[in-house]
């Protein structure tokens, strides 16, 4: 072996630097390494392309009229798609040579080749050479027509002036290079070999030995490589094998590397471009996986599997194929990474159950591991919810990005609010986007704050958000620091590999009780009003139309339970909870297609209401008038507008007389009101109320202020709207606190340090200033009987103006405030704030299946660091003996300090959407006081009825004479929550009810039935059979037992209709 002189001195950075100009991209490129990556090049034969709005499949797009193009051409604007068509003929001077298409181009781009896509192009992810052939041979075919298609926008969609910015609809996009190239893989390798020296240098700095022996060896390779003469790469290319071979000691950390592409399923782009962005990034992962038979790629979300199954069957088999060979590694379990916060507990339970069974469909097995790297903090709950859908492991990073305390573990036990347990990881480099650089290697063991305690982590490379994936250069590094003295052992691994590991030290595991809250993005509580109030009504719809379907099915022996049309509905709603769409941080096209997707499910979801109301009423004798439905499992007392003949309305009570009437449905004819037998129903409509409940008159007192009173609370209204006086009448306690009052608008400047849909920053509380109204604005509105109330304006702004009718009906515990806002801001923040005469250190806040307490203080980092936070229907602070609810129907926002509850109700962010929130808002918020504690008061029923109206659905035919309930629940700690039909059915005729502990208590309790019940055996998440066998059914009683937020299922086996 040629040996180079030894070197003449000991300067460092001449060193160092040296190399990097031997490698660099930008300098002497005239005479370094770099400039000699590609040989020879020759334009391609000819090119042409189209233009088009749409976005078209590959067959239609072929067929269009092509005009002549060439390099330097501009095309756009955004959005649209332009169709390349490359004619090459390659030189035969180029056989035994590896040949590719060098391509720049603004925009996204997609190879074609024979009718099936091949490869992503570009320059944003590093890709912009397709290998046309490894080795050019004498056979070989020369000439060749590929189609590249370009989607006007870039990785991260088209942001004028930044990435979070509103898009630039006019963006312009121009092909800078499309030429055949010549392809040196040699040098390539030496280029790799060299980055990594250097990165080792650099990485370990002058205190360590091993980071000399990397530059010296840097070095020498410049010194022995002539990049003119190729010949010389075999002698630099062994001092580097050399220097790579020597190994590390046993007790080396290991790497798991794992390529991967974080795809979010829209963002900065609308979903229909995701399609297309999964079929970019898949296709080059497939060629990475075809060519590097180690590499492996863990790949979430079955929506977008879904995608690539319909729009690129060929694909997709591809992708199964490379799964079989657990090369292709689907993760994650979910139907789309959904938020982790805000989606109700059904709903987080429906995203496994869809993703879950479509992986197990596709791929042959379901995910062992919940895959969540990117989203906006976790529920406590989640834990529960992945042990129930068969999910021991869970990945993230997000945590990272807390801006006030660093997280104390990267391995660890997550204990979730029920006390399930889950093996948790984030990969220490805290990115799910690497290279492969030496840094990030480094980092990895760095800053892992369970080094000692185990020896593993995850490292997930390619790149990510709008996809891209891995690229060659990237396996190459990573295959070349397998193992290697001075570095972490680096294996190309899978999830379920890291995993195992990771339970291999797992006695030496620390464990987070509680929810994983992100201190960043506590905007994305409030941020496109809208989307929230769909989301959570649709919640409530399909809720309702499970119910009725299930009962129609008991009821009747022709019904067909819409389970094809449910399905579609439910993955509408759970596409719109991936984790950019429903916490608003999404560009405008896409709030627009997630409001698209609301409207269908509502109209939809309400024609599947009416037909299985038709189907209960069907066969019955009766009137024919309106069937009144309770779709809550506990008997109600409430006031409710009928229709009536014209489009009008009337009042009328429906009150519950019986014990076990809940869960069910009552007729009522139609317009009359009749009075409330006493048998047991859930619904009854009544004209009268008893005279206990009656609302008394309503006064106006002289100096303005209006009080509504109904006998079980007393409010009084200030002559501008606000809250003077909350009185339990029964007690005479007072619940505003003294001096203060409630229901006082606030206004905040709500300007972040960058992330503007996203966060809302501690310093906004700083800058509360009160909407103060015009005294004589107050007026009284319904005069009293049934329902007394109050209304008032209130002009918030110059631009923003606030209506609101205070409510207060007959035998109802809370006063509800029904608002309707304009709203015309920016960089606003506007709350409603509730001062109680309530003092506690912690307040309480509803979350998925359950609730958890927060601080009301501000002592430790931990406790200032949630000052806004998110919560479902409603929040209570309480004392001994009393405590306030404040209840909501569409907002998750809230925080309560000192003794002030407050509900976050509208921001007004500008990026990535600058027309977000502006315009017309509609929602209710109530309020509860309460004697006892929360859960002896009834607030989290109250909460439920408040999102569950009462249904009054036409009946289209006789509906049935007399009241009639299908479940009942014997302990008021336990919510029957859904009923619906199992996802694979006998007959059609089993039915699966959820139900879960809601007090934070052991209990027993008797789940009674008047459905036609077989056998009842409890299941998972996933419906599966528990191998215990049927429960115990005496009487249509069951008896279950529950521990504090526990969360079961139960399989209901009908039996078969009578003919
Ligand atoms: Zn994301």
């Amino acid at each position: 072996m040629a040996m180079a002189p030894a070197p003449a001195l000991k300067h460092w950075r001449t060193t160092l630097e040296r190399v990097e100009k031997f490698v660099s991209p930008l300098y002497f490129t005239d005479c370094n390494l770099r400039g000699r990556l590609f040989g020879d090049s020759c334009p391609v034969a000819e090119l042409s392309s189209f233009l088009t709005p749409e976005r078209l499949p590959y067959q239609e797009a072929i067929q269009q009229h092509f005009h002549p193009a060439q390099v330097g051409d501009s095309f756009g604007p955004t959005w649209w798609t332009c169709w390349f068509r490359v004619e090459l003929t390659i030189p035969e001077a180029w056989v035994g040579q590896e040949v590719h298409l060098r391509w720049e181009s603004d925009g996204e781009g997609l190879v074609w080749r024979d009718g099936e896509p091949v490869q992503g192009l570009t320059k944003e992810g590093e890709k912009t050479s397709y290998v046309l052939t490894d080795k050019l041979g004498e056979e070989d075919p020369r000439s060749l027509t590929l189609y590249v298609e370009v989607a006007c926008n870039g990785l991260l969609g088209a942001g004028k002036g930044s990435m979070i910015a509103a898009p630039d609809p006019e963006k312009a996009f121009q092909v800078s290079r499309a030429e055949l190239a010549v392809f040196h893989r040699d040098v390539h390798k030496l280029l790799v070999d060299l980055e990594l020296l250097l990165g080792m240098a650099k990485g370990l700095g002058e205190d360590n030995q091993r980071s000399y022996q990397a530059l010296y060896t840097a070095n020498q390779m410049v010194n022995v490589c002539d990049p003119a003469q190729p010949e010389t790469f075999p002698v630099a290319q062994a001092l580097a094998s050399k220097f790579f071979g020597q190994r590390g000691g046993e007790s080396q950390h290991t790497i798991h590397a794992m390529g991967h592409c974080h795809i979010d399923t829209a963002w900065l782009w609308p979903f229909k471009e995701t399609v297309r962005k999964c079929a970019r990034s898949w296709v080059t992962v497939v060629q990475l996986m075809e060519r590097n038979p180690e590499f492996t790629f863990a790949c979430s979300q079955a929506q977008q599997l879904a995608w690539v199954k319909s729009h690129y069957p060929g694909l997709h088999a591809r992708l199964q194929e490379f799964a079989c060979r657990g090369q292709f590694v689907p993760v994650g379990g979910t139907w789309v990474e959904m938020d982790g916060n805000l989606p109700s507990g059904e709903a987080m339970v429906r995203q496994f159950l869809q993703g879950q069974n479509f992986f197990l469909q596709e791929f042959g097995k379901m995910c062992s591991e919940f895959w969540l790297p990117d989203t906006f903090g976790y529920s406590a709950q989640l834990p529960q919810l992945m042990r129930g859908c068969g999910i021991r492991h869970f990945l993230t990073q997000k945590l990272s990005w807390n801006l006030v305390n660093s997280f104390p573990h990267h391995t660890f036990f997550w204990e979730g609010l029920d006390g399930s347990r889950v093996l948790a990881h984030f990969p220490p480099g805290d990115s799910y986007g690497m290279q492969g650089c030496v840094e990030e290697v480094l980092k990895t063991v760095a800053k892992n704050r369970d080094k000692g305690r185990t020896n593993h982590s995850a490292f997930l490379f390619g790149f990510g958000d709008g996809g891209g994936g891995p690229t060659q250069t990237m396996v190459d590094r990573l295959k070349r620091l397998c193992n290697t003295d001075g570095l972490p052992r680096v294996q190309l691994s899978s999830p379920e590999r890291l995993f195992s590991a990771l339970e291999g030290h797992s006695g030496q595991l620390c464990t987070w009780v509680g929810e994983l809250f992100l201190e960043l993005h506590n905007g994305t509580y409030t941020t496109h009003a809208q989307i929230k109030k769909g989301n959570r009504e649709c919640e409530r719809i399909l809720h309702d139309v499970e119910l009725l379907s299930s009962l129609a099915l008991g009821r009747s022996a022709q019904f067909l339970y819409p389970a094809p049309q449910l399905q579609d509905l439910w993955r509408l709603l759970l596409l719109n909870q991936f984790h950019d769409v429903v916490t608003g941080s999404c560009i405008q096209l896409v709030a627009e297609e997630a409001m698209c997707h609301y409207e269908d499910i509502r109209s939809r979801g309400n024609t599947l209401l009416s037909a299985a109301a038709a189907a209960l009423c069907a066969g019955e004798p009766g009137p024919e008038g309106l069937l009144i439905v309770n779709t809550l499992p506990w008997k109600r007392t409430e006031v409710l507008a009928l229709p009536r003949p014209g489009g009008a309305h009337c009042l009328g009570l429906i009150p519950s007389p019986g014990d076990s009437a809940q869960c069910g449905l009552r007729s009522c004819a139609h317009p009359h009101l009749a009075a409330a037998p006493a048998a047991p129903a859930a619904c009854v409509c009544s004209a009268r109320a008893p005279a206990d409940l009656a609302s008394r008159p309503l006064s106006t007192k002289t100096d303005g202020s209006v009080t509504l009173d109904n006998g079980i609370i007393r409010v009084r209204l200030d002559p501008t709207g606000c809250l003077t006086s909350l009185v339990l009448v029964a007690s005479g306690r007072e619940a505003i606190a003294e001096g203060a009052v409630g229901n006082q608008f606030v206004l905040f400047d709500d300007v972040p340090l960058y992330w503007d849909a996203w966060d809302v920053m501690d310093y906004h509380l700083e800058t509360r200033k009160p909407v103060l109204g015009q005294a004589g604005t107050l007026a009284v509105g319904t005069e009293g009987g049934m329902r007394g109330s109050a209304w008032f304006l209130l002009q918030i702004s110059p631009n923003s103006r606030l209506s609101q009718e205070v409510v207060l009906d007959v035998g109802c515990p809370y006063v509800r405030f029904h608002t309707e806002v304009h709203w015309h801001e920016a960089h606003k923040f506007l709350k409603v704030e509730f001062p109680a005469r309530v003092r506690s250190p912690q307040a309480t806040y509803e979350v998925q299946f359950g609730h958890l307490q927060r601080p009301t203080h501000y002592n430790t980092s931990w406790d200032w660091a949630r000052f806004e936070v998110w919560a479902h229907r409603w929040v209570d602070l309480s004392e001994h003996g009393f405590g306030l609810a404040l209840l909501n129907d569409c907002k998750y926002g809230a925080s309560v300090r000192g003794s002030v509850l407050s509900l976050s109700l509208l921001r007004a962010p500008k990026s990535p959407d600058a027309t977000v929130d502006m315009g017309r808002h509609e929602f209710t918020y109530a309020l509860m006081p309460h004697e006892g504690s929360f859960q002896d008061a009834g607030v989290i029923p109250a909460a439920y009825s408040l999102n569950f109206p009462l249904l009054a659905l036409p009946a289209p035919g006789p509906a049935p004479a007399a009241s009639w309930s299908a479940f009942s629940v014997s302990s008021p700690a336990v919510v029957l929550e859904t009923v619906k039909q199992a996802e694979t059915s006998l007959h059609g005729r089993t039915l699966v009810l959820r139900l879960y502990e809601a007090h934070g208590s052991h209990v027993d309790c008797w789940l009674h039935t008047w459905l036609p019940v077989q056998e009842a055996v409890l299941c998972d998440f996933l419906e599966r059979r528990d191998p215990a066998g049927p429960l115990p059914l005496r009487d249509n009683r069951l008896k279950l037992t529950f521990s504090p937020f526990q969360v079961r299922s139960l399989l209901l086996l009908l039996q078969p209709p009578p003919n």
